[in-house]
Formats: structure tokens, C-alpha cells, sequence
């Protein structure tokens, strides 16, 4: 296997787009953008993935795409690899601290006639006033979106910029003490200090609106 050509070598190591299924819990429109913005970031950034931090995602949608994220390129929310400012754009940010290249991948609006009849049947099926048949009809247009967003064209779909700007800082292992207040342990760079004393955040807030002091 290692014989092949590189990029068909590489390619085959590509979770597939059904692990994604699997992680994600039902395949979709957002899933399938997801998981061609993460492969073609991999192929782009000449990356495997990652056991660590070499690869850094910065996305700025928490959508459903995320999760094909993580199980491809392997930043993930827990590593701290995965960051998620939700500005609600389907823009991805890729890192590589090893090679020191960034790309930005912007997901172009795909125009598909049935849209405006998919987003109409969407609110029915989701406030529970579908018909069978318009939930039928709702599960065959989102099956044909996701088949169409997993085969078109990577340069129909996706822009792909490299930037300049540095990955963000790495993720740190925190100290942990205990809420002068809840009594709670709590990461020491997540307090905040009242009264001259370490509070964790939930607390501070809830002094700051003049709540309840709460009780170990
Ligand atoms: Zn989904
Ligand atoms: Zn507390």
C-alpha cells in the first residue's frame, strides 16, 4: 500500500464519510460540507492527522459540519485543537504548526432549486405538522443535497485562501484551587477575583447581579 503513488496512499487514510454518520448521528447537507472542507484542508495542507496540536481548526459556525471535522482531521473540542467562534459563517480556518502554513476555506452558497421547498418542509417536520408523505418528501431532498455537496466540484463548493495570521495559542494545562465561594474546584485561569478572594465564573456572575451567595 505504501507503494502507491502518494495521493492515493494519502487519500485511503481518509475517515469516510460514513465514520462521519456514524459519530454524527444522521447524514446531511451540513455534515457532507463538513467533511469536504476537512479533506480538502488535509489534501491542501499536505497534513495527516494529527495525535496532537500540529493541526489547529478555528470554525466560525457550531453547525453540524463540525463534527465532520473532528473525526477527519482530528482537532477536536476536548484537545483544544478545535476552536469554535460561532459567528454563524461557514468559514474554517486550518493551521498547521509544523509546516507553518494557514488556509481559510470559505463554503460557497451551492444554488439548488429545491432549497426554498426543503427549508419550507424543514419547519413542518421539526414542529411535528408534516404529512408522511412531506416527511418523505423532506428525507429524499436533504438525501439528494447531501449526495450532491459530496460530489460536486471542490472549486464549485469551497474557496480556499492561505493567510498569514499565526495559529492560536496552544492549549494549556491549568492549575486547579478551590471557589473561595462554591467550593467547588475550578481551573485557576477561569476565576475571577471578588472581594479580593478567587471565585469560579458562574459564581462571580451570580454576585455581580446580586444573586444568592451559593453554599459549599
Ligand atoms: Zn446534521
Ligand atoms: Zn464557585
Amino acid at each position: 500500500m505504501c507503494e502507491n503513488q502518494e495521493g492515493t496512499h494519502f487519500h485511503s487514510h481518509f475517515p469516510s464519510f460514513e465514520e462521519c454518520v456514524a459519530f454524527h448521528g444522521h447524514a446531511c447537507p451540513g455534515l457532507a460540507t463538513g467533511y469536504r472542507v476537512a479533506t480538502a484542508a488535509m489534501k491542501r495542507l499536505g497534513v495527516a492527522r494529527p495525535n496532537d496540536e500540529e493541526l489547529v481548526c478555528v470554525a466560525e459556525t457550531d453547525a453540524c459540519g463540525v463534527d465532520a471535522i473532528q473525526v477527519v482531521t482530528g482537532c477536536t473540542a476536548g484537545k483544544g485543537n478545535l476552536i469554535i467562534h460561532d459567528y454563524g459563517k461557514h468559514v474554517f480556518s486550518f493551521f498547521s504548526r509544523n509546516t507553518n502554513r494557514a488556509i481559510r476555506v470559505r463554503v460557497c452558497e451551492v444554488k439548488r432549486g429545491e432549497r426554498s421547498e426543503m427549508d419550507a418542509l424543514r419547519k413542518k417536520v421539526f414542529s411535528g405538522t408534516a404529512s408522511h408523505e412531506e416527511e418523505g418528501a423532506f428525507r429524499s431532498l436533504m438525501q439528494e443535497a447531501t449526495a450532491h455537496l459530496l460530489s460536486v466540484p471542490e472549486d464549485a463548493l469551497l474557496q480556499i485562501a492561505e493567510i498569514s495570521s499565526p495559529p492560536p495559542v496552544k492549549a494549556r494545562i491549568f492549575a486547579t484551587i478551590t471557589c473561595a465561594c462554591c467550593g467547588e474546584p475550578v481551573a485557576d485561569a477561569k476565576t475571577r477575583v471578588v472581594d479580593g478572594s478567587r471565585v469560579c465564573i458562574p459564581c462571580a456572575e451570580s454576585r455581580a447581579q446580586g444573586g444568592e451567595r451559593r453554599s459549599p
